[in-house]
């Protein structure tokens, strides 16, 4: 209807002013309950009363009081927290895998089978092992299972007075707690002072060999130190009749350079998460997928996936195996993403993704050397662990206080007091994702707290300074976390 020439004011209770009246049917048109009518609750829910734009800021600013990787350096020793590719997310988010159904029947999800199967053969190539299971939500699951693996291999020979596992006092503490939970008795070894196995104290904790289930190792160890005695270790501990499970944890620092497999080990975890780019945590997916040797392959928990003819299957059943300890195949969306960034990088590209891993640590390292103590004289790799015990006697500063004024130089804190081995222990783990001018930030930051620590030590121990909360207890701040003030 047109209302040439004439003007019309609407007031606030419908009525019109002017010449021509609206009719009132009209006007309630402009309304969405005209189109919905009696589908329209009778009384208003009880939401509080808050704009969108005001919901919005709320939660936007919270989100940027936290920190992650994309908003600096994240330099946190044993965990990998390198740059996320976005290109894994595209992949990850493409219909044909994002919509697809873990109950869908195999010739419905043919190329994620393929995905899956592909993604084994080049993850078998990279760590020199014949298969992989991709069950394992995390690392330390990836350990869970990886034990259950010897623990089977040893029980099907009648081999079953294998209780001991050997495990390093540099170990990350999810290996004595998985080999706890597997049931096995741990006998730690101690490092020697270049960091690495004490061969004498393996050769003791060995014995006469027959209750050694196996050893778990991490090398590079959580020092950052590649065990040069890495094949004699292996051997006497196949030579005792037991198995070398590998923490692959550390794998970006050899990613396409040294092999697990090649280097004795019979199973390995990697991280996808810190090796290959996939997102750390957040209540989200993991996964922690196993490589084992052939001899532990009849093991292998179901589902797995395998070739049939010019299709592919998942076998849900296989005499040996020790069943299932995830459900369905594991995180499939993860390994999309590891898919992704191992083709976006190819043999080269993850070739210099280590020799960056190894470079851009040892840059910062002789930078901050003559600033703290640094414990052994083996040359570190992809980490390095100094010490604040000279800050600590000499001024009162501890690593906790170095860790804490990081942060008031726009810096992520490293791990601080792992591993236990070194007293006031900073690990440092820039990974290859960090430009020059980001590691020169990091190490301007860490030698001027050193040099603060002489002057106002004060200012490190009352440090962050520009933080919401500044020193929340450790362990209540995790297990009983108040997020609302
Ligand atoms: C991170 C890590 C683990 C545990 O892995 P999650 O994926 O966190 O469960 C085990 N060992 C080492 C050496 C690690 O750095």
């Amino acid at each position: 209807m047109m209302y040439k020439d004439t003007p019309v004011i609407l007031t606030q209770t419908g009525e019109v002013t002017g010449q021509r009246m609206i009719p009132q049917a009209e006007l309630e048109h402009v309304d969405a309950k005209s189109y919905y009518g009696k589908a329209f609750r009778a009384e208003k829910l009880p939401l509080p009363n808050l704009s969108e734009i005001g919901v919005i800021r709320h939660y936007t600013n919270l989100s940027l009081k936290n920190y992650g990787v994309e908003n600096g350096t994240y330099p946190l020793g044993s965990c990998t927290m390198k740059y996320n590719p976005k290109i894994n997310e595209d992949s990850a988010g493409l219909p044909g895998f994002a919509n697809s159904h873990p109950l869908q029947p195999d010739s419905t999800i043919q190329g994620n089978l393929e995905l899956l199967w592909d993604l084994e053969k080049k993850l078998s190539f990279i760590c020199g092992m014949d298969r992989f299971s991709f069950q394992p939500a995390a690392g330390a699951h990836g350990e869970l299972l990886g034990l259950l693996l010897i623990k089977a291999y040893h029980e099907k020979r009648g081999d079953t007075k294998r209780n001991v596992m050997i495990i390093p006092d540099s170990a990350h503490g999810t290996n004595p707690a998985s080999a706890m939970m597997v049931g096995y008795d741990v006998r730690e070894v101690k490092s020697n002072e270049k960091g690495m196995v004490d061969i004498g104290a393996l050769k003791k904790a060995i014995g006469d060999g027959e209750e050694i289930a196996g050893l778990m190792l991490t090398n590079p160890s959580t020092l950052g130190i590649f065990d040069e005695s890495i094949l004699e270790i292996t051997k006497l501990i196949h030579d005792a009749g037991g198995l070398n499970y590998y923490d692959g944890a550390n794998l970006n620092a050899i990613t396409m350079r040294v092999r697990p497999g090649d280097m004795g080990f019979d199973v390995v975890h990697l991280n996808v998460h810190k090796s290959f780019s996939t997102p750390h945590g957040g209540g989200g997916p993991g996964a922690g997928p196993v490589g084992l040797k052939k001899i532990l392959e009849p093991y292998m928990p179901v589902p797995f996936v395998q070739p049939d003819g010019d299709k592919f299957k998942l076998v849900h059943e296989s005499e040996d195996s020790i069943g299932k300890i995830r459900g369905f195949i594991g995180s499939h969306g993860i390994f999309v993403r590891t898919y992704a960034y191992i083709l976006a990088n190819g043999r080269q590209g993850l070739r210099e993704v280590s020799e960056g891993a190894v470079a851009n640590s040892r840059y910062i390292y002789e930078r901050v050397k003559d600033y703290y103590r640094v414990g052994t004289t083996s040359k570190t790799m992809h980490e390095f662990v100094i010490s604040a015990d000279n800050l600590k006697s000499k001024y009162g500063v501890t690593a906790m206080d170095v860790a804490k004024r990081l942060i008031d130089y726009g810096f992520h804190p490293p791990t601080v007091y792992f591993p236990l081995i070194v007293p006031e222990a900073l690990m440092v783990e820039p990974t290859e994702t960090e430009t020059k001018r980001d590691l020169d930030g990091l190490a301007d930051a860490l030698i001027q707290i050193a040099k603060e620590a002489e002057t106002d030590p004060d200012v490190i121990k009352a440090a962050p300074h520009n933080t919401p909360i500044a020193r929340p207890n450790e362990t209540q701040a995790a297990r009983n976390p108040i997020l609302k003030v």
